[in-house]
Formats: C-alpha cells, sequence, structure tokens
C-alpha cells in the first residue's frame, strides 16, 4: 500500500491542469493517502517547497486556468547536485510515488529522476502542444485551440472591414498541430506548420490564386515553422503583393491562460483519477492518455521519443474549403 504521494506541474503551464491536480488529490485521498503539491515542478523537489494537499486545498480550482503548484523549467533539475538534493527530500518526507504532470521534457526528467530514486513515477500528459505520442489529447490543448480561434474569429471581423491580409502566429515550436486545428475552426486561407515543408513560391502562388471576391485573408503560422514566424511571412506577402495591406498578429501567451473548456475538465480529471489508479496497480515509468475513449498507458521512453504525427491530410482540406 502506498501511503503517501508527490504531485508537481512541470515547464509550460496549461489550463486542465488544476483539474488534474484534484483529481489526483481526491483519488489518493480517498484511497487514504497523503498528498504533497511541490511547488514549481522539478525545483520544488530541489527546494523542498510544498503544500499539503487535503480535500478542501483543491476546492473551487477546476475551473481556474495556470497551475496553482505553480510551474519551471528546472536547470538545476539537469545536474548531479539537483539530482540528489530532489532525491534526498523525498525520501524526508517519505514520499512512496510521484505524478508528474507536463510535456516530454517533464517526462525526460522523470525517467532521469526513477534512476536514482527508488520510488514509481507516473505522468500525466500535459502541454498545450498536443505533441505526446500515446494520447489523443495532452492537458491544454483544446483550450488553447479555443483561445486561439476566438481571437482568430475577431481577428477576421477587423480585416473583413478594412480588406487586409493578416497573418496570426500561433504557438508551436515543434509542433503545428495547434496551427491545423485552428486554422481549419476559423476558416483560415492558409496554414504554414514546421511538420510540411512549404516555400514561399508556393505561398505566394497561393495568394495569387485567391479570389478577388475574398475582402480578408488569413494565414496561420505556427510559430516554429521554419519560414521564422509571422513577421517575416508578412513581410514576403508585402513584398510580392505591394497592393495588399498585410498586418500581423502574434497570439503569444493568452493561449496558455483561460479556465479550461469542459472537455479539458473532463479529459483532465479522467487521467488524475487513473494516475492514482496506475499507481495502486503496480505500475511505474508510465504516462496515462486517452486514446478512442480508452484509458492508455505509455512508457515515458516511448512518449518523449516521437512527436504525435500531424494529418497532412488536413492541409489539403484548409485549401479545398477556403477555395
Ligand atoms: P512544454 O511542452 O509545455 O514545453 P515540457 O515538460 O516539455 O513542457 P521542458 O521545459 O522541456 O517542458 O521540461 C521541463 C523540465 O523537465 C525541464 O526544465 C527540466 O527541469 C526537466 N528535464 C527535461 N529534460 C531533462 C533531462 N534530460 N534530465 C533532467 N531533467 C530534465
Amino acid at each position: 500500500m502506498i501511503k503517501k504521494i508527490g504531485i508537481l506541474t512541470s515547464g509550460g503551464d496549461a489550463p486542465g491542469m488544476n483539474a488534474c491536480i484534484r483529481a489526483i488529490t481526491r483519488t489518493a485521498i480517498y484511497n487514504n493517502m497523503e498528498v504533497l503539491g511541490f511547488i514549481r515542478g522539478y525545483e520544488g523537489l530541489i527546494d523542498n517547497k510544498f503544500l499539503e494537499l487535503k480535500r478542501e486545498s483543491v476546492s473551487g480550482i477546476i475551473q481556474k486556468g495556470g497551475t496553482i503548484l505553480k510551474t519551471a523549467r528546472s536547470e538545476r533539475f539537469r545536474t548531479d547536485e539537483g539530482m540528489q538534493f530532489a532525491v534526498n527530500h523525498l525520501k524526508e518526507n517519505n514520499i512512496e510515488a510521484l505524478v508528474v504532470i507536463g510535456g516530454d521534457g517533464s517526462f525526460r526528467g522523470a525517467i532521469e529522476l526513477s534512476k536514482h530514486a527508488n520510488i514509481p513515477i507516473v505522468g500525466c500528459a500535459g502541454t498545450i502542444d498536443n505533441d505526446l505520442v500515446g494520447t489523443d489529447f495532452t492537458i491544454g490543448y483544446d483550450t488553447a485551440i479555443n483561445t486561439a480561434i476566438e481571437a482568430i474569429d475577431k481577428i477576421r471581423d477587423t480585416a473583413e472591414s478594412h480588406d487586409r491580409i493578416f497573418v496570426v502566429e500561433v504557438m508551436g515550436r515543434d509542433a503545428g498541430l495547434i496551427a491545423i486545428r485552428s486554422a481549419i475552426a476559423s476558416g483560415a486561407e492558409a496554414v504554414l506548420v514546421p511538420e510540411i515543408k512549404q516555400d514561399t513560391d508556393d505561398l505566394i502562388k497561393k495568394i495569387k490564386n485567391w479570389r478577388s471576391t475574398k475582402s480578408s485573408k488569413i494565414i496561420v503560422v505556427a510559430e516554429g515553422d521554419e519560414s521564422g514566424g509571422a513577421y517575416k511571412v508578412a513581410d514576403i506577402v508585402k513584398q510580392h503583393n505591394p497592393e495588399f495591406d498585410v498586418r500581423v498578429s502574434v497570439l503569444g501567451h493568452i493561449q496558455r491562460g483561460g479556465n479550461p473548456s469542459c472537455m479539458e475538465r473532463v479529459n483532465a480529471s479522467i487521467v488524475g483519477f487513473n494516475a492514482v489508479k496506475a499507481l495502486l496497480n503496480g505500475k511505474s515509468g508510465e504516462m496515462i492518455g486517452i486514446v478512442n475513449k480508452q484509458i492508455t498507458f505509455t512508457p515515458f521512453e516511448k512518449a518523449v521519443k516521437h512527436h504525435q504525427k500531424l494529418n497532412k491530410d488536413l492541409e489539403e482540406l484548409i485549401e479545398v474549403l477556403s477555395s
């Protein structure tokens, strides 16, 4: 029997992390465990900073964005000294199992930690990028794409009124999933993502073929696209089409914030609940995911090895539907 567990949120924050913390805490307490929530991800393990989480500690947080445990990217955790502090504090606090909520980097950290700390560690995929293999949706993704399309809808209103082209940059350093989905859902005319090589000539050709009766045009660019981002794309468009009024909008961090969507809250609750059940069933070193509505367990090594693939047919869909 596990008597005491730790939870931490690590890497970039994502809406729905609180719903997951709540589910883990309440499921653990229901199963007679104590729960410590470490503050600022692996930094909290290194500095021994934590909150004792009770049922009431997680009241009123399911609807809130961000993470009550705060999060961080910890360079110290990559050092031998940092790792040793973390391991010592887990022991000192009698932590018998750990749940890590974060993205692929956080799971790489969990792999390293499990080489030094002799306790089971499981993970819940929390990242707005949705780039992990082994789950259909990561915590934060659904809310982020909904925030993005809400913003793009507003940009469309002003673009339409002024007959402008807008280049909108959305998050996604290595993955174009936010860009592709938000482009489809907002009726964008083009999308540029890191997974699909597209030279500028293609884009220029595309623009030349746009219907003249369309008064506004929206190009969605993932921040990690090789074009170099929205400002560079806007410059190219302007260069080749001086007749167009081209504007840029970088959505930035608003995509990380806000109240999680219904789907986010439900999925985060399911994943958190199953993380504790997985520990009770003796699992370790695995990420809990949802694939085709079924709970799945993916070894950390596999989850971090590849990025979830983009369905490239969706690019054609955008082209056809925006014609
Ligand atoms: P997001 O997808 O939102 O960026 P992430 O979990 O991928 O989230 P990272 O910054 O890549 O975010 O990783 C979070 C933290 O995990 C790092 O700051 C570091 O502390 C830890 N980490 C990552 N890789 C390693 C590693 N190889 N060894 C030890 N710790 C690591």
